[in-house]
């Protein structure tokens, strides 16, 4: 799997991001990644992973599920982390249905992503009033999402906002997550649910133009007294306590993508100072260019080996794995932005020229310490986890 996603990676996505690196700040989202890099991601067998065998998707080996995904979403983002964004976005979501779905409601939607290489799903939970108080869990009435679901006949009105939605501007499929009970606080009072695109009442009111990962449409959605039926509910009440079999493979993918985005800093480096000359030298005969270099494998192969054991941990359900996922995708976050800022820098002037094309991987590098949970954020979590009885309160009321 690694052989033929890195063939396409070399052979399709780079290629073609060398070649339109205008594409990327086109305003008009539609047209920013043509229709066939998605078909060549489905003519490898990647775009349905995490879709059980028995609705046509590719099953992956349970005990080893999370390491594969960390393996293929490092391969895809070294050719372009926002394509990896999109993809496994289908692979978090489709996890989060086989587990949580009706089965009418997974075989409808499992058949439509299988049969369409354009069908993409999103996970909606952050809003305008926030999403770390979320990631805490900051468990309290005045904490809970604003966005709400109200039972009625026969289903749910919805009414709310979310916003920073990967897929969100694209997907044919929402899971969005609305306050179901008010004033029990949100890990008791928060419900799932399937919002399908043409659902009467869902607006996708906007696309966000980020800094980078660009060829993933991030989006913002408004809700409107929309009615989802009773079926489409997936989890009353616990909603966020069920998605942890989202968040885990989530947080090792998301490390997983910033670390293939620091091996192709890594690559091109090399290339750059193996046969770039100043001072009568190729740039790495430079000590302090070789130096950098070290650091930036050091780097790379720190943060591989952290994702790996996270993603192990994951594998084997380990009493620790939650705490090692916060700490991959941290870390990650942290050490692959200092290998992509040694990476332009060792560029010099070209490391900022758009059309040069080594700025575009200092830009991706720059999205990873907010997605999936603030750094901070997450190292509360880590040492809430490390040491539940003591650990502070990291919010509350302003005394
Ligand atoms: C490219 C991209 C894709 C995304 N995709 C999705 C998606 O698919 N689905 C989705 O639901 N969300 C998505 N998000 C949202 C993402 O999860 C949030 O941006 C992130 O969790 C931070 O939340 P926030 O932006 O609301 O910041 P806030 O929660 O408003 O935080 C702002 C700052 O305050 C700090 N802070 C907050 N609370 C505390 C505290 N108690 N103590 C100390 N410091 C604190 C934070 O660390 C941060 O520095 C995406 C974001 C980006 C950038």
């Amino acid at each position: 799997m690694r052989a033929s996603c890195a063939k396409f990676v070399d052979n399709v996505v780079l290629p073609y991001i060398k070649q339109n690196w205008q594409l990327e700040w086109s305003m008009k989202p539609e047209g920013r990644l043509p229709d066939e890099i998605l078909v060549g991601a489905d003519q490898i067998g990647i775009r349905t992973l995490g879709v059980p065998a028995e609705f046509g998707g590719i099953e992956l080996d349970k005990g080893s599920e999370v390491k594969t995904f960390a393996l293929i979403s490092e391969e895809i983002a070294r050719g372009d982390s926002g394509l990896a964004d999109k993809l496994v976005q289908n692979w978090k979501v489709s996890v989060l249905l086989r587990n949580l779905a009706p089965k009418h409601l997974a075989e409808k939607w499992f058949k439509r992503l299988v049969e369409d290489p354009q069908f993409l799903l999103a996970h909606c939970l952050t809003e305008p009033s926030g999403a770390s108080d979320r990631w805490l869990p900051y468990d309290v009435p005045e904490a809970a999402m604003r966005t709400k679901a109200v039972r009625t006949k026969g289903g749910w009105i919805i009414n709310g906002r979310k916003q920073f939605i990967s897929n969100g501007y694209d997907a044919g499929l929402y899971v969005v997550y609305a306050t179901s009970q008010p004033g029990v606080g949100m890990t008791k009072g928060t419900s799932s649910f399937l919002v399908p695109r043409d659902t009467e009442g869902l607006t996708v009111a906007r696309c966000n133009e980020t800094l980078g990962c660009r060829f993933m449409n991030n989006g913002e959605l408004v809700f409107e007294d929309m009615f989802v039926p009773d079926d489409h509910l997936l989890v009353e009440g616990t909603a966020l306590a069920k998605a942890g079999v989202y968040f885990r493979p989530g947080k090792i993918i998301q490390a997983a993508k910033n670390l293939g985005v620091g091996v192709r800093c890594l690559e091109v480096t090399s290339d750059y100072v193996n046969t770039y000359v100043q001072g009568g030298r190729i740039l790495i005969k430079h000590q302090a260019v070789a130096l950098r270099i070290a650091e930036m494998a050091t780097k790379i192969e720190a943060v591989r080996a952290l994702v790996e054991r996270a993603a192990q941990a994951v594998d084997d359900n380990a009493a620790d794995a939650d705490a090692l996922c916060n700490m991959a995708k941290y870390y990650a976050s942290e050490e692959i932005l200092k290998v992509a800022t040694h990476a332009v820098e060792l560029h010099g002037g070209n490391g900022m020229m758009l059309d040069f094309g080594v700025e575009k991987l200092f830009r991706d590098a720059a999205i990873f310490p907010h997605m999936d949970g603030t750094v901070d954020i997450s190292k509360f979590k880590i040492v809430k986890a490390l040491y539940p009885a003591t650990a502070g309160k990291y919010a509350g009321r302003e005394e």
